[in-house]
């Protein structure tokens, strides 16, 4: 946790594969704009942000209809992850070890969460229709699933993206390498 460079960039371009659903429950028609946000800090770093399907609106064909809203236990989540799995599979996603990203509602608070999914290489990310302005939700998300905790080091503007706090804006280099080095990274 001693580096506090912000602006490192991965030797090597790596490539994050993310396999996205959204849940019929998600009451917005779009991922409000947490995906190109997070391409945009990561790109600053070398990493690249692979995102199945191409199209990232909420339509007919990425959409499980369901009214399943996973409670904060092990058995829901490994419920989600299958639907989300199942319904990627279905939509011809071909991401070896993709990080299944829902969006949809669920009773855990939080704009996202990325609980640990029994039995599955990636942890799973769901989240929620309502977020932070900074719009770093998905991104933060991406680094609990790399197995990142929360840095609250300073108080002072530019946060980097684990803080708890909005807004956030910077990657710190350990932040980065831990991203690089992710199951769901390939390159
Ligand atoms: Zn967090």
């Amino acid at each position: 946790m001693s580096d506090t460079n912000t602006g490192y960039r991965n030797p090597k371009r790596v490539r994050l594969t993310v396999g996205l659903v959204y849940f019929s429950t998600y009451f917005k028609n779009d991922d409000r704009g947490v995906v190109a946000k997070a391409r945009e800090v990561l790109d600053d770093h070398n990493i690249e942000l692979d995102v199945f399907p191409t199209d990232i609106k909420k339509t007919a064909s990425n959409t499980i209809q369901t009214d399943f809203v996973p409670k904060d236990t092990p058995e829901d989540y490994a419920k989600v992850y299958k639907m989300a799995k199942d319904k990627l599979k279905q939509m011809g996603c071909t991401f070896v070890i993709p990080l299944p990203v829902v969006f949809g509602t669920y009773q855990c608070s939080g704009y996202g969460i990325a609980p640990r999914a029994p039995n599955q290489l990636t942890r799973l990310v769901m989240i929620y229709p309502e977020g932070n302005s900074d719009g770093l939700d998905l991104l933060h998300e991406i680094g609990h699933a790399s197995e990142l905790g929360h840095d609250l080091r300073t108080d002072d503007p530019p946060r980097n993206f684990m803080h708890t706090t909005n807004p956030r804006a910077v990657m710190y280099e350990y932040q980065v390498k831990a991203i690089a080095k992710a199951p769901f990274a390939v390159g």
